[in-house]
């Protein structure tokens, strides 16, 4: 197992937005956790990557426990993020946005750039552009392919799909995959259960707070309660 979060709880204040969630990921694994507006998913992840604070439970990483590990060592670690929102330096172009991706690394970073660039041929026609010029989707492009550059173990995105047209969502998804083909383990937070129980192995179902359910997502897709929850009824 490369990641495990066990029995996490997380306020806002008096607030408890995680009330015990454990979830697991294996080496290898694309594992996605779905669920309404406001289940925790977001929460979950920034928890793990150490933008939040747990009040108990614990977070292991790599069979090293980070749970009071800051964010950036998270990162040097091997967890990398592309949050939601995205979070790309609009004032710095693509390649600069790339660059910083590779902060915590040094040596030779040619070979990493040509992958993203080969991953995401649409980034490397824009090498020079401002990263605040480009289009939604490609701008989350940029924040993968930025995640991509400091070589993460585990790959942790927050709802790639938000906010695209389906030609663009089909095509992160596909990225997606093939990133984990080429080794990288992916936790992704998904609005889109549809899809994004598709490109996974397993699943979790999240809800205020708790997971409801988890299971290989080709079971969970042809599951009725969550088709009627979260699949559009189909
Ligand atoms: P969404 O898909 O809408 O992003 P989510 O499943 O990712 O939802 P979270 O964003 O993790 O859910 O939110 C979980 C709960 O924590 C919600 O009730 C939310 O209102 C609350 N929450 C999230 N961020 C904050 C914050 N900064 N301050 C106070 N409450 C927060």
């Amino acid at each position: 197992m490369l990641l495990e979060v066990k029995d996490i709880r997380v306020h806002y204040g008096k607030i408890e937005a995680l009330k015990g969630i454990s979830v697991e990921v294996n080496q290898g694994e694309i594992v996605t956790l779905i669920g309404a507006n406001g289940a925790g998913k977001t929460t979950t992840l920034k928890t793990i990557s150490g933008l939040r604070g747990l009040s108990s439970g614990s977070v292991i990483f790599d069979g090293q426990d980070i749970s009071k590990m800051p964010g950036h060592k998270r990162v040097i670690a091997g967890l990398g993020q592309a949050p939601e929102g995205r979070g790309v330096f609009p004032g710095m172009t693509v390649y600069d946005n790339l660059l910083m991706g590779a902060y915590t690394r040094s040596g030779d970073l040619s070979a990493d750039l040509d992958e993203v660039f080969e991953l995401f041929p649409r980034l490397a026609e824009r090498r020079t552009q401002m990263g605040g010029t480009m289009s939604g989707g490609e701008q989350q492009m940029l924040a993968i392919g930025r995640a991509l550059m400091a070589k993460p173990k585990v790959l942790l995105l927050d709802e790639p799909s938000m906010g695209l047209a389906p030609l663009m969502v089909q095509q992160i998804f596909s990225i997606i995959e093939e990133i984990n083909r080429r080794g990288t383990t992916v936790l992704l937070v998904e609005q889109n259960a549809q899809q994004a129980l598709k490109l996974a192995h397993r699943a979790y179902v999240l809800e205020t707070g708790t997971v409801v359910k988890s299971a290989d997502a080709d079971q969970l897709l042809n599951d009725p309660a969550v088709q009627a929850a979260y699949l559009g009824g189909s």
